[in-house]
């Protein structure tokens, strides 16, 4: 059933449900995973540079835990609501399956606007709710990482709140830390190289040429940044990129690089001078090759995907096609790389970083991008054969690959008592 729905649970719960009617799973086991393990809302007061307390509202949802410790980042942002921290703590249970790492999901969020906020009131911030939500986070229990609105500084922030709790440095309590204090190299462009990967062999088996396709990316953030940069690297041309500002266009292909200095510099993409300003909206129905959403949810739904003018979909962002806009994809032959397909490298990485944390043993820059493609890759192609076989998008088989490793680790572990 069609419910146009843009509340991000409701739209997590019917790509669930369309997952799962391909599987032979008993109903008790369907809604034990369907459901959130646990959920946690903390109300709590911070100390602005005014002096003046301002209370703010957090989440942290564990999704499931019968594959491993739970994992998932934690987002900054004026919209977030119970809802969508659910949703997103599902897709990362699906996520962690699907690239066969062991984990389950979380996620976590706190409603601000980041960008409000003075480094000390962030730090002020990060440091209470860490705090908060201290009984629900560990190296054996809970792993966040950044998500949209944190950062490497915030998740350094989070490690040694913990750490001054525990009495010692617990680093493998986080991941997307930086570098120098135990974070892995390649997890800040893990999330973009993978979504190139994706893209590549999607393109491959569509037989799309890499060489001069055109390439659409909403989003200049970690994820839309780095995708941009990693597709104009492999020689597609990627003609138009936006931030939460607006847009920029130019059909010959943006020079990526100089455009990531020149936000380096200026902070948004839209006072670039070699491109025309275009709005986010517009963005999306450019003719292309490739679009990479990698912005926010809800960014393809049923009044824009008539519109949609491109052969491939790689969603960078969690979540950015509603179920009903899917079905409209799948109708006009647009093939869509699910999120939990196509932006799992950043997840995948944070993984390695947590093996090395608890081995206290770092790995080449090297070994980290071959593990990932070997990774990303599998995942892929059992995608692509899965969607063959039972004649479902990709993202159905995603989800019934995922969904049927976590049925198959809650059988073999049976119920309590
Ligand atoms: N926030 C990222 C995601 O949505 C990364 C999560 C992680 O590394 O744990 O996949």
């Amino acid at each position: 059933m069609a419910s146009g729905t843009t509340n991000p649970w409701h739209m997590a719960l019917e790509q669930f449900n369309n997952a799962v009617q391909y599987l032979e799973l008993d109903p008790g086991i369907i809604d034990f995973i369907r459901l959130p393990k646990r959920e946690l809302t903390v109300n709590f007061p911070v100390k602005m540079d005014d002096g003046s307390v301002n209370v703010y509202t957090g989440y942290r949802v564990h999704h499931n835990t019968v594959r491993g410790p739970t994992k998932g980042g934690i987002r900054y942002h004026q919209d977030v609501t119970l809802d969508e921290v659910r949703a997103l703590a599902m897709w990362m249970t699906w996520k962690c399956s699907l690239v066969n790492i062991p984990y389950g999901g979380a996620k976590g969020g706190i409603i601000v606007d980041p960008r409000l906020l003075s480094m000390s009131e962030l730090e002020n911030m990060t440091r209470r709710f860490t705090s908060e939500i201290s009984l629900f986070i560990g190296p054996d229990s809970d792993i966040p990482a950044p998500d949209v609105g944190t950062n490497p500084q915030t998740m350094a922030w989070l490690m040694d709140t913990y750490s001054m709790h525990a009495g010692y440095t617990v680093n493998a309590v986080v991941t997307g830390k930086p570098v120098p204090i135990g974070g892995s190299l390649g997890r800040a462009d893990a999330t973009g190289v993978g979504v190139m990967f994706a893209a590549r062999q999607a393109m491959q088996k569509l037989g799309m040429p890499l060489e001069g396709s055109r390439v659409v990316v909403q989003g200049f953030g970690n994820v839309g940044s780095v995708s941009a940069r990693s597709m104009h690297e492999i020689g597609s041309r990627v003609t138009a990129v936006s931030d939460v500002y607006g847009g920029i266009y130019n059909e010959d292909g943006l020079d990526i690089p100089a455009l990531m200095e020149h936000v380096r510099k200026s902070g948004k993409v839209t006072d670039y001078p070699k491109g025309e300003e275009i709005s986010n909206a517009d963005l999306l129905t450019i003719p292309c090759d490739v679009l990479i959403p990698a912005a926010l949810e809800n960014q393809i739904h049923q009044d824009n995907v008539g519109r949609i003018d491109t052969k491939l979909i790689v969603e960078g962002a969690n979540g950015p096609t509603t179920p009903e806009a899917d079905r409209m994809l799948r109708e006009r032959g647009i093939v869509a790389v699910p999120d939990i397909l196509a932006n799992a490298g950043g997840v995948t990485v944070s993984y390695f970083e947590w093996v090395q944390g608890l081995q206290s043993f770092f790995w080449s820059e090297k070994e980290i991008f071959e593990r990932l493609e070997r990774i990303m890759t599998t995942a892929f192609e059992d995608c692509w054969s899965m969607a063959e076989r039972k004649n479902v998008d990709m993202r159905t088989a995603a989800s019934i690959l995922a969904i049927a490793r976590v049925a198959e680790a809650t059988e073999l572990r049976g119920i309590y008592p």
